[in-house]
């Protein structure tokens, strides 16, 4: 708008300029034409024909009045015949009477611009040719540029204000709006879509912005859900987790005192029955033939009943202190080490039954030596102990099963009934008769050990051909990537 006003500010003045520069030289032109015409006249005294030629130059519009004076400013010739025999009486004119001879033009008015031209004879100034020029004309030119100028201002200040309009409520709005999205996007704020206001490329650049954050958006939400519910999980997991710890912790708790009481009842229990044992013995020998033949059976009865008492809380006392790690960790150990420890226990009853004891070469696991001994040492002292006529042969191997060590301690004894597989686990469950000596403990001490390490022990077996007792140890980490070596070694008693 400044710059349209400028230009047309300028233009007018332009336009002024020129129409009062071409007024000023038209002036000029015809008071000097009116000097040179002027001279014979004067110098004849003609003053009706100077008269003519003044009346004829107001012809022109564009002459407002043109007079003659002689050089001391006496009117001797005027286009308005009542002005003849006036003096000039204006400051400008007697300025230029007494100044330089020479023609001279001024603004007289803002309609008029007057020019003064000396009318010279052979040197002599006779006097001066005036003439008005009319600046009217040129004025309205002047204000009609004016004007169509202000209007075009005008024209070009509404469409710029309506182009700014147009082009805010469009463009800029629209594009303030999707700077708006832009930054609730850089603040993670994707709920909120950009108001769309145009048609126009921008609003298609604004609905696409919008289809782009609600995909964000579905997405985060998608992650939220998927954070809570794994948050739940974990929540959840790690409860469920802090359960069976306390659980554990509950259960480690009351088997430590079960042991203790079953460690304490069966030590102290042997006391008592130690003497009833004793003097149930003491009874027979010294009142054998003082007592009937009742007394005598009944003495009897007490003390073998006194005796397998003593036994069975031997038992329970070898099975509550099985496993008792007196706080020692665990270690790798070699376990055809604890093998050969548990066949030195068994020398005297492997060389009794002829047995043949056949092992594979063993992995180390993860373990305490003296439990891993009673272990083998309980499986092969039944392998040897339940036999058929058959000369037994006990076979010992292992094999890798994940972070565990599977061992099988096979014989070809009298097998053990289906029905059996369990309950032989349990301490005092026995699956033979009184015929072959045994308190039903030493199964459920090697069930005991090897859930202690976490494995486990089960029997698999064929009635009339032997049975396969199979228990898990961990590894030891030293031997997880290590192949099993199955090198057969033969021990035999022969
Ligand atoms: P015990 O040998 O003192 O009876 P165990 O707990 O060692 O106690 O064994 C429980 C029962 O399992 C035994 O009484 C026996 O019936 C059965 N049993 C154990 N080992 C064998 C085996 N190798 N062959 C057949 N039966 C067996």
């Amino acid at each position: 708008m400044v710059l349209m006003i400028a230009f047309v500010s300028d233009l007018v003045e332009r336009q002024r300029k020129f129409l009062t520069d071409r007024a000023k030289e038209r002036v000029v032109l015809q008071s000097d034409l009116l000097a040179a015409s002027a001279v014979p006249q004067i110098t004849t005294e003609d003053y009706s024909g100077l008269n003519e030629v003044l009346e004829t130059l107001v012809q022109d519009k564009a002459v407002r009045y043109a007079l003659v004076t002689d050089a001391a400013g006496k009117v001797i010739g005027h286009s308005d015949i009542s002005k003849v025999n006036h003096w000039l009486v204006d400051p400008e004119s007697i300025r230029i009477l007494h100044s330089k001879v020479k023609t001279t033009q001024f603004i007289e008015s803002e309609q008029s611009v007057k020019a003064a031209s000396p009318i010279l004879n052979q040197g002599e100034t006779l006097g001066w040719a005036w003439v008005a020029g009319d600046f009217r004309d040129d004025a309205k030119a002047i204000a009609v540029v004016r004007r169509t100028g202000i209007y075009y201002v005008l024209i070009a200040v509404a469409s710029g204000l309506v182009f700014s309009i147009v082009l805010s409520n469009t463009i800029t709005k629209q594009l303030r709006l999707l700077l708006a999205g832009t930054e609730r996007l850089s603040r993670n704020e994707l709920g909120e879509p950009v108001r769309i206001t145009t048609d126009t490329e921008v609003g298609t650049v604004a609905r696409a912005f919008n289809d782009a954050m609600r995909k964000l958006h579905e997405q985060q939400l998608e992650v939220d859900r998927a954070r809570h519910e794994l948050e739940a999980e974990v929540s959840e997991r790690r409860r469920a987790e802090e359960e069976l710890q306390n659980a554990n912790r509950a259960m480690e708790t009351a088997n430590e005192s079960l042991q203790r009481f079953a460690y304490a009842a069966s030590h102290d229990l042997q006391e008592p029955l130690r003497a009833v044992a004793n003097y149930s013995e003491l009874l027979t020998r010294r009142y054998r033939n003082k007592l009937d033949e009742d007394a005598n059976d009944f003495i009897g009865y007490i003390h073998d009943g006194a005796v397998r008492m003593q036994s069975m809380v031997k038992a329970l006392l070898d099975y509550s202190r099985a496993g008792a790690r007196d706080g020692s960790k665990p270690a790798a150990i070699d376990t055809a080490e604890a093998l050969d420890d548990a066949l030195k226990n068994l020398q005297t009853a492997v060389e009794d039954s002829g047995a043949k004891v056949e092992t594979h070469k063993l992995l180390p696991v993860h373990a305490h030596r003296v439990a891993v001994t009673q272990i083998f040492q309980n499986l092969i002292g039944n392998a040897i102990k339940y036999t058929t006529d058959r000369r037994p042969v006990v076979k010992i191997s292992s094999v890798a099963d994940g972070g565990f060590l599977k061992f099988a301690v096979q014989d070809n004894g009298p097998g053990i009934a289906e029905r059996d597989y369990e309950r032989i686990f349990t301490i005092f469950k026995r699956a033979h008769g009184a015929d072959i000596p045994g308190a039903g403990v030493g199964l459920s001490i090697c069930a005991k050990i090897v859930q202690g390490y976490g494995g486990k022990i089960w029997v698999e077996s064929q009635k009339g051909e032997g049975s396969t007792f199979w228990f898990t140890l961990p590894r030891a980490r030293s031997s997880i990537t290590q192949e099993l070596d199955p090198v057969t070694r033969e021990r035999s008693s022969s």
